[in-house]
């Protein structure tokens, strides 16, 4: 669970260390059913020697609720599959994100360089009512749109981008390092880095291998 409402569940999902481990080895044509020390020593040559394509043989289905901002720069990165609940088909439900506490932050700096400090709690509570008053606002607007009869494709233009949407996210792990390399980076914005280490803890789980060199290499993607 993130943010109150939203969540990162891994829905399916069909990945292994050995998986890279073949995909390498069918150039000599030789295939392992277990891992020993010489297929941990390859996972690492192919790390760092960025030989990408053997950490593609495998595939992370997650199913994914976030903020529209989070789910717009989560879409950014075109390899992997993406299918999302419609604005146009379903009354979509009066759920926004609404930060609090040291999630009300200023931004000092240039871009690139940016820095990011709490704001001052009375402060913080301020904007997070003031945050919260607009989005019931617009959802109390976008309801009775749809009761007057509007069609939800045009009711939902008064939504704000921080009302939750759902998708499915389906990626293979090179695509996804990449994904986490560039989203759970200090430089990323704190929300989506929240749900980016979601996802990095379930890549963990399933390639640990693979995640040990990745994370040793200095997380870049191979
Ligand atoms: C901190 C941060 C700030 C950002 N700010 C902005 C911003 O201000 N404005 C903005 O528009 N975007 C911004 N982005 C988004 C960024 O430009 C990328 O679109 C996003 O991170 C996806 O990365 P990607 O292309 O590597 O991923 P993917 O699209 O998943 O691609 C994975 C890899 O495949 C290869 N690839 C994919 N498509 C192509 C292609 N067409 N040609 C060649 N190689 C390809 C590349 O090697 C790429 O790294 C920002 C991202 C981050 C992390």
């Amino acid at each position: 669970v993130v943010h109150e409402n939203g969540f990162v569940r891994l829905d399916g999902c069909m990945a292994d260390d050995l998986s890279v481990v073949n995909a390498a080895r069918v150039s000599f044509g030789t295939r392992k059913t277990e891992m020993d020390d010489s297929d941990k020593g390859l996972i690492g040559f192919l790390m760092r020697e960025r030989h990408g394509t053997p950490f593609e043989h495998n595939s992370f289905r997650f199913h994914v609720k976030c903020p529209i901002f989070v789910a717009r720069e989560w879409f950014r990165h075109r390899i992997g599959s993406f299918n999302e609940i419609s604005g146009r088909y379903t009354v979509l439900e009066n759920e926004a994100y609404v930060p609090v506490g040291e999630y009300v932050r200023e931004q000092v700096g240039k871009p690139g360089a940016y820095t990011f400090t709490p704001l001052d709690k009375d402060l913080a509570d301020d904007v997070s009512k003031t945050i919260s008053d607009q989005v019931n606002q617009s959802f109390r607007t976008y309801n009775y749109l749809i009761k007057m009869g509007v069609a939800k494709e045009i009711a939902r233009v008064v939504l704000p981008v921080a009302t939750f949407t759902e998708f499915y996210w389906t990626v293979n792990a090179r695509a996804l390092m990449n994904f986490l390399s560039l989203r759970t980076h200090e430089t990323a914005q704190r929300e989506i880095r929240d749900y980016a280490f979601i996802v990095e803890g379930c890549f963990k789980d399933q390639m640990p291998i693979t995640f040990d060199f990745w994370e040793k290499n200095g997380k870049v993607a191979p």
